[in-house]
């Protein structure tokens, strides 16, 4: 295959912007740094790092992903006002490569009822903010809203005037997830067109309310635009966004039907990517998701298995070693040293100072006695425990379950708090919620437990499990994780975890301003 420059697809990856701001997704920032780093090594060519005028929070992320990440174009997200822009230019201001996002709208529906503007007022603050995003970089992607409900004439003036005015690429939203192929690839079409501006690069950035966000950025990229706005496991505001995986294999795969398209990313990080968004968000992959989930390379039916003996190609349209997934992840045993655990996460792409290899090492060798092989994954849940930044108040520091069909689940828990330890006991209706008792009456903080979800993140039967919940303390709805050989362990960190960031928040309340979400539409 001939890797033309012309055939490339540029993938936009908005896991952080886009897909962070659906509800029950958000990541700190240590978090966002993990998946920022990941999309690097996972090779994606722009990073949406987040939407900064919405909190100090976003704000910081973007900085430090700017500041830190190295490779693809960090792009930030700006309304069409000043401070919007002003302020996506300062947090990208690190950044090597950079890329401001600046929206509107392009239906009257929107323009009327939202945004209170004319069409004509529209194509003059757009030209405005493009200029001004100019300033910082000259590297401005500019997009209008819901363009599938659209004039055609009127965007097509909107985005001439925008690309004259210096938008280096023209995005196309199906922000409400309307548009079916044939019709979206005759838009793109049709922009590309009439919007006769030397460079520019069109985009597009598509939702799946009706499973089409695929099949509508193929058919745009076959129309002539070179660009997919897209997120790791597809998550994003409602059904979600084009999946990244999904938009790439696809391209891959079908070169062949797509005018020898390519991208640039590198496919075999595809699963540790799809598994790491998906452990810092808590949004577990269905098991018979394409690409990424369990079972997608699961070939169980007698009839397949007996093809696929003869021959892999029967069945087989890509081979699992394409998307990272190998049977020879085993790496360190028992007799590893710290050493060669600092070598082997350096070459996975985490970079530990002295203290936290020790810690991480520590881990290590308690899951080297726990299990017998300890895969890359394990590692990378060993790394991101500690992760997190929160100072941990109460740490377990032991615990008993007895359950069965006939006794009543009860549980005993020894609580560390500094140098105080404090043992309880109660009963519940399973051994999670006996834990969970004990855990409230020591510490003397009540919550409620919203939702559970549980994973393995290893394979095996000795695989590491791993907790999420989302916990109600007052009116915070807490967001946290734990992982152990044993679930019941497990769920007993994350419920830990929850308690020590309740009350880390607690303590910085008032400190910070209260971030505003949720207004970014694209
Ligand atoms: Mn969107």
């Amino acid at each position: 295959m001939s890797k033309d420059k012309k055939n490339q697809v540029v993938i936009f990856d908005t896991t952080l912007r886009d897909g962070e701001q659906c509800p029950g997704a958000t990541m700190n920032i240590h978090e966002k740094l993990e998946v920022a780093k990941q999309l690097a090594r996972l090779g994606a060519d722009v990073i949406e790092a987040g939407f900064p005028i919405a909190s100090p929070g976003d704000f910081e992320a973007v900085n430090k992903i700017a500041e830190t990440i190295s490779g693809p174009v960090i792009c930030a997200l700006a309304r069409l006002k000043e401070v919007d822009i002003e302020t996506a230019g300062k947090s990208l201001a690190p950044a090597a490569r950079k890329r401001i996002h600046t929206f509107s709208s392009g239906s009257d529906i929107h323009l009327r009822n939202m945004m209170k503007m004319t069409r004509e007022k529209n194509i003059e603050r757009s030209v405005t903010a493009v200029k001004l995003a100019r300033t910082f970089t000259d590297d401005v992607e500019y997009s209008a809203q819901d363009t599938t409900r659209s004039d055609r004439e009127y965007l097509a003036e909107l985005y001439t005037a925008v690309a004259e005015a210096g938008a280096t690429t023209l995005n196309i939203p199906d922000t409400v997830g309307y548009a079916i192929p044939d019709e979206f690839g005759e838009l793109v079409a049709f922009l590309v067109d009439r919007v006769k501006v030397k460079g520019v690069v069109f985009s597009v950035h598509c939702h799946n309310d009706l499973g089409l966000a695929v099949a509508n950025s193929l058919a745009a990229v076959k129309a002539g635009a070179r660009q997919i706005e897209c997120t790791i496991n597809g998550i994003g505001e409602r059904a979600g966004n084009c999946s990244l995986e999904e938009a790439v294999m696809a391209i891959r795969t079908r070169s062949d039907a797509l005018g020898g398209l390519w991208t640039g990313v590198n496919t075999k990080e595809i699963m540790r990517s799809s598994r790491l968004v998906s452990r810092m968000t808590g949004f577990v992959v269905q098991r018979n998701k394409a690409i990424v989930g369990a079972n997608a390379f699961a070939h169980e039916s007698g009839i397949h298995q007996d093809g696929m003996l003869k021959d892999r190609q029967t069945y087989e349209i890509m081979v699992p070693e394409d998307v990272g997934l190998t049977g020879t992840e085993l790496v360190l045993g028992k007799h590893s040293g710290r050493h060669a655990l600092g070598k082997h996460l350096e070459k996975m792409g985490f970079s530990l100072s002295e203290p936290e290899l020790d810690t991480a090492y520590a881990r290590f060798k308690e899951l080297c006695d726990k299990k017998k092989v300890v895969y890359d994954d394990d590692l990378v849940a060993i790394v991101q425990e500690q992760a997190a930044e929160v100072p941990q108040v109460w740490t377990l520091d032991y615990m008993q379950v007895t359950t069965g069909t006939q006794n009543v689940p009860t549980a005993t828990v020894r609580l560390r708090h500094g140098e105080r330890v404090v043992t309880d006991a109660a009963c519940g209706d399973g051994p999670v919620e006996a834990i969970l008792m004990v855990i409230d009456r020591i510490s003397g903080v009540s919550g409620k437990l919203e939702d559970f979800s549980l994973q393995a993140i290893t394979k095996g039967e000795d695989a590491v499990g791993e907790v999420s919940v989302r916990v109600r303390f007052e009116s915070d709805a807490i967001q946290a994780k734990g992982s152990s050989t044993d679930i019941v362990e497990a769920a007993a960190k994350a419920y830990l975890n929850a308690l020590n960031r309740y009350l880390f928040l607690k303590s910085r309340r008032g400190q910070k301003k209260t971030p505003e979400r949720g207004i970014a539409q694209v």
